[in-house]
């Protein structure tokens, strides 16, 4: 028979503290906004892309207030290349709004910080917990992934169900909320480390005697094969991307010629300047008809 679950995420807190990455936004002089500005970065972006990237951003703008300031190119610009930029004009504008609207104060309870802009469940979660030692239950992709192992017994966790997955990461959080954040944080590092999505290291796992999947044998997924990833090379991606590059190095408008005259398809790139414009993360100059960041 399994042990209880609160047993469970103590084994893992145990383990987190002797083999935990040290990261600067999970320090305890991290202000809850190193927190938020974390969370924007990691939704789609690695640790070792975002660490460099997270320094600067926090020693141009340690306060809401100080990004607020400044402008949204200067956000995107910032951004440089972690992908997926609307990313960095969201995080400046929920800065106006913490800035305006919270006196500078990242909020500190889920419905205000569901309000500001880009903060979906998950991160809003995420900074309760971590910025503000509050017990909710957070639930990521290697989170997921612990769990459906772990106490599932799946070899997949499958797509997400947030009516199944906050139970049942609720029901193996302890009740003090301290360690509730550091188990968080162990489910976590558990999955990115560990039991990582295609090799887990169950020979070093710290919970292995404990889990249902090693338990059951460790079957193979009986989940159809996930589509790979789509191929990156000729994507609109791509076309994003490298109309973005030139905008960033631009101190100027940059005219439309130029900014398509590379494009090995030209129509994509058309395609590609009208949705970054519709994303509002290039607009058009008033006097010369090129486009700059906002
Ligand atoms: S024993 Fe293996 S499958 Fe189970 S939680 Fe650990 S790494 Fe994941």
């Amino acid at each position: 028979m399994l042990p209880s679950s609160s047993l469970l995420a103590d084994d893992l807190i145990a383990w987190y503290l002797d083999e935990r990455r040290d990261l600067p936004w999970r320090a305890e002089e991290a202000t809850p906004w190193g927190v938020l500005v974390s969370e924007f970065m990691l939704q789609q972006t690695q640790v070792d892309r975002v660490l460099p990237r997270w320094h600067e951003w926090m020693q141009a703008w340690p306060t809401p207030c100080d990004l607020a300031a400044a402008s949204a190119g200067d956000a995107i610009r910032a951004w440089d290349r972690l992908g997926y930029p609307r990313r960095a004009g969201w995080l400046h504008a929920a800065a106006q709004q913490i800035c305006a609207e919270h006196a500078g104060e990242v909020p500190d309870d889920l419905d205000t910080l569901l309000s500001l802009k880009g903060v979906g469940d998950y991160t809003a979660r995420a900074v309760l917990v971590f910025a503000f030692h509050q017990r909710h239950p957070v639930v990521d992709t290697n989170i997921r992934r612990v769990l459906a192992r772990a106490v599932d017994g799946e070899a997949e966790p499958g797509a997400p169900r947030p009516a199944h997955d906050l139970p049942a990461m609720s029901a193996q959080l302890p009740q003090d909320p301290e360690r509730a954040r550091l188990a968080t944080y162990a489910f976590m590092e558990l999955g990115a480390l560990v039991c990582t999505a295609r090799t887990p290291r169950c020979e070093v796992c710290p919970i292995r005697s404990r889990c249902a999947w090693v338990a059951a044998g460790s079957p193979p997924s009986a989940a159809p094969k996930r589509r790979t990833q789509a191929r990156f090379e000729g994507s609109d991606r791509q076309a994003r991307g490298r109309i973005m590059a030139l905008l960033r190095a631009a101190r100027e408008p940059v005219a439309v010629s130029a900014l398509l005259q590379d494009a090995p398809d030209r129509p994509q790139a058309e395609r590609a300047l009208a949705s970054l414009v519709a994303d509002g993360l290039a607009v058009e100059s008033t006097h010369d008809g090129g486009f700059q960041l906002p």
